[in-house]
């Protein structure tokens, strides 16, 4: 049966000589793929349909393999904005990379489909962030919240060993979050502040990621989601990867980080 669905294109692969394969997020589904038939034609129907970063409406056919494909897709949110700027176009990137691989296969969580349709139309209008894609107020927020969704989240408040109240001054994913003066070396030595800045946007609505997070916390605060998230789920975000919004990990990574 063909199925009707709203879905977030998360990346978009040249297959063939006119078809993409595509990554979709779905509310229903979780995360699936579709090949987009011609959808690398200039005149196709599907060719607006199937860019990374946008909200659809699609219907789903299944296919002879495990490939569905992907047809009747409409334009519900072009998120035009994105491609207005080019640090707006980065953060996108690593938006959409960070759903992709951490959020599992024909898995759905709808809370994950609100992050990500909130976050690129936050991000489609966003103050300019000069430094490096990871390091943008919007992309540490998302990928905060998606330790929060894959039940990872670790413990920020007290000292993840003992209980104790803090101060807290170290962290380490292994050992559970942030760690007190005695039991710091569980983990690596982190500032108080950054470990502050993970919990409040963890705990702050996205809208809210640039006053949550003080840029001089961000680079600490990435480290410290990055051990989440490859303790957790052995995911390691920001490596060179396939296109995502046609940039590599290796621009990226050259982007000024001031
Ligand atoms: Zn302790």
């Amino acid at each position: 049966m063909p199925e009707e669905t709203e879905a977030i294109v998360l990346r978009s692969v040249r297959y063939g000589e006119a078809d993409a394969v595509l990554a979709l997020y779905t509310p229903d589904r979780g995360r699936v793929s579709a090949i987009a038939k011609g959808a690398r034609r200039p005149k196709s129907k599907l060719a607006a349909a199937a860019q990374p970063g946008v909200r659809v409406a699609a219907t789903l056919h299944p296919g002879r393999g495990e490939l569905a494909r992907f047809g009747g897709a409409t334009l519900l949110e072009p998120n035009a904005g994105i491609w207005a700027r080019a640090d707006r176009l980065r953060a996108a990137g690593a938006i959409l990379e960070s759903a992709y691989r951490v959020l599992p296969e024909e898995d759905p969580s709808p809370e994950a489909y609100t992050l990500l349709t909130r976050a690129l139309g936050l991000l489609s209008r966003a103050q300019e962030h000069p430094g490096a894609a990871d390091l943008h107020p919007i992309v540490l927020s998302v990928r905060a919240k998606l330790i929060v969704v894959s039940g990872l989240l670790p413990e920020l408040g007290r000292c993840a060993s003992c209980g104790g109240g803090g101060p807290l001054v170290a962290f380490g994913a292994g050992a559970g979050g942030a760690l007190c003066p005695d039991c710091a070396g569980l983990g690596q030595p982190a500032d108080p502040a950054a470990i502050d800045g993970f919990a409040q946007l963890v705990g702050r609505p996205l809208s809210e990621a640039f006053d949550a997070l003080a840029a001089s916390n961000a680079a600490v605060v990435d480290v410290m989601i990055a051990e989440v998230l490859e303790h957790g789920l052995g995911v390691r975000l920001g490596r060179p990867s396939s296109k995502v919004l046609g940039r590599t990990g290796r621009a990226v990574r050259d982007s000024p980080a001031g």
